[in-house]
């Protein structure tokens, strides 16, 4: 067997996919050299641009990524060079005896139905990504000077999105939010947020936790119909799963007394309907909703409809990565084409753009340790030319790429330009972290 001594590995993107490929390389192929290339100068992919603002704990798990490059020399962050932009999977192929793909599956799912081309439509990657301050959304101009906004989703991200459009300033305050963001829903009209569920309480995808914070919030109320609700979980749950429901369906009874006088916002969580034309002209002004039924686990259609007033509409329905030149894609699944991980010799799949977007941060752990064993168990032959010839090729290109040492330049600034007590005020353009970093050098 060939010492993994002389092996090299890129990795593309820094989310919590790569990165757990990379913690695991660190500790199985000692001597490796690792690369983590990312499209952003900023690394950790959802960490940052994903994660709500208000789960500052969650976001904490950065810690140990920022560790698994600054403990170790043979690791390093390549940012804002983007594979297929600046380098292609060929070349990336004869540099590097393994190529990990884990660029995420960033793209949001569509409804398919009338009308959702409409203005003030967004998914929820362009709306989270707006609100996190992510550069691809910072100019999506989400229109606030509204009375209700309707969200398509009853999973975390939904309940993510109904929160932030529902918190003040000062339940913020020790967020990174994006300050215009914040700004537009401080002084937003909007007074009704509705969070529409196709399935019932029971297959609802959200958690407790976040369920829960939604019935303590200073200027909202979240309400859920009682006739909406069963009485007690079903029987055919396993003991596992019928312990996580019936927290979940006491929280929701929970919320059915919640008095509404007062508060600025409502947020109404409805179940059993499913959207089936967007309405209005140029513009979003209702959605015409069907209610649902549960049978057999079947999620089926009643043919009754009826029609909601609405002047935003957010869908939290799920994304899909897309393809990468030369590399095979599962267009139907909306990820690469893989073989538990494998692509092609050399080449694999890790994070969302494997699985689809599902799971938590801590899925990707175990699936990502698993990809690390296949890339070690495949290493033989004679190695490739590794890390020197990569450089040499952005150096030819004359690429801007960002190290790890100018990332951490970038988040100095963020948290030294901070209000306190918030953690950071994140740069916004891609433009204005390289002149912080032209102006250090
Ligand atoms: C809105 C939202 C909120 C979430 N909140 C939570 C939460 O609170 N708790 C939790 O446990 N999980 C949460 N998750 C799930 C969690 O974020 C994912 O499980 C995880 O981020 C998936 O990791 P990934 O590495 O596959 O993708 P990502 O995190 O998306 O990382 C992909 C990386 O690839 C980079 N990239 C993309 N294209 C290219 C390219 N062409 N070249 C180079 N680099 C590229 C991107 O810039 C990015 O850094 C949330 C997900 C979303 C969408």
């Amino acid at each position: 067997m060939v010492a993994t001594q002389s092996r090299s590995v890129a990795i593309v993107g820094s989310g919590p996919g790569g990165m757990y490929v990379a913690q695991a390389l660190v500790e199985r192929a000692p001597g490796s050299r690792i690369d983590i290339i990312d499209r952003l100068p900023t690394p950790f992919g959802l960490i940052r641009g994903g994660v709500a603002p208000d789960h500052q704990h969650t976001k904490r798990v950065d810690k140990k990524y920022s560790k698994t490059i600054s403990l170790n020399e043979r690791v390093r962050f390549i940012g804002n060079i983007s594979l297929d932009r600046d380098v292609s999977i060929g070349e990336l192929t004869g540099i590097y005896d393994a190529v990990v793909l884990a660029y995420g599956a960033p793209y949001d799912k569509t409804l398919g139905i009338k009308g959702e081309g409409k203005k003030n439509v967004f998914g929820s990657n362009a709306f989270v990504g707006w609100y996190n301050c992510h550069p691809d959304f910072i100019n999506l101009n989400p229109n606030l000077e509204i009375n209700s906004a309707v969200v398509i989703g009853i999973g975390n991200v939904a309940v993510d999105v109904a929160r932030v459009l529902s918190r003040t300033t000062t339940e913020m305050a020790r967020t990174d939010i994006a300050d215009y963001a914040m700004k537009t829903i401080e002084v937003s009209s909007l007074k009704e947020v509705y969070m529409f569920g196709r399935r019932g309480p029971i297959e609802a995808a959200f958690t407790n936790t976040e369920l829960k914070e939604l019935g303590a919030m200073e200027a909202a109320t979240t309400t859920v119909e009682m006739a909406q609700l069963p009485n007690q979980v079903p029987n055919n749950l396993d003991d596992k799963e019928k312990k996580v429901k019936g927290r979940i369906l006491e929280t929701l009874k929970e919320l059915t007394k919640a008095k509404l006088e007062r508060k600025r916002r409502t947020i109404q969580i409805q179940f059993l309907a499913s959207p089936v034309e967007v309405l209005g002209n140029n513009q979003v002004e209702g959605i015409r909703m069907e209610r649902t039924e549960v049978k057999d686990g079947r999620c089926i259609g009643t043919g009754k409809t009826f029609d909601v007033p609405c002047q935003m509409l957010i869908t939290c329905i799920g994304s899909r990565a897309e393809p990468i030149k030369g590399v095979p894609f599962d267009q139907k699944a909306g990820i690469v084409t893989h073989r538990d991980g494998r692509i092609a010799p050399g080449i694999y799949a890790a994070g969302w753009v494997k699985r689809g977007a599902v799971g938590t941060i801590g899925t990707n752990r175990l699936d990502s340790y698993g990809v690390a064993d296949l890339i070690v168990s495949d290493f033989k032959g004679k190695a490739k030319p590794g890390p020197d010839n990569f450089d040499s090729l952005i150096g030819s290109r004359k690429l801007r790429q960002v190290s790890f040492d100018d990332w951490l330049a970038i988040k100095q600034s963020e948290e030294e330009t901070a209000t306190e007590p918030a953690p950071r005020q994140k740069l916004n353009t891609v433009e204005q972290m390289i002149e912080i970093l032209n102006k250090k050098n």
